[in-house]
């Protein structure tokens, strides 16, 4: 499953982060994602719950953003962000030019932007 592994590097990289602040607990976990990793926040919450659990970052809430995937179209040179609604985006990248030959720019982030954490 796409979320547990993304759960389970997520919950390293924190780890590591909390161990060299020291923190006692990890509270709030902000995180940035590209709509095109077609994430859904609801399995990732509940792995994170999961693995979590005995860690100091058991019991944090996660915030996440999600991006709007930028492409980039070579047929007009136009750029553009789509907006996936709850389908997968891919399917939507077609340019008003009418071309289907657009790169991807962005929409594929997976950041951590930033963790709240109580201090020893
Ligand atoms: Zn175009």
């Amino acid at each position: 499953m796409h979320e547990l592994s993304l759960a389970d590097g997520m919950l390293k990289t924190i780890l590591d982060a909390a161990e060299k602040e020291k923190a006692k607990k990890v509270k709030l976990i902000k995180l940035e994602m590209g709509e095109i990793l077609l994430v859904n926040a609801d399995q990732l919450t509940f792995c994170f719950d999961v693995i979590s659990k005995d860690t100091i970052a058991e019991g944090a809430k996660l915030e996440i953003k999600f991006l709007k995937p930028r492409v980039h179209c070579n047929k007009c040179e136009k750029e553009f962000t789509i907006s996936s609604g709850k389908d997968f985006p891919i399917l939507h990248m077609i340019c008003e030019c009418g071309s289907n030959d657009v790169a991807v720019l962005s929409g594929r982030e997976f950041n951590i932007k930033s963790i709240v954490i109580e201090e020893d």
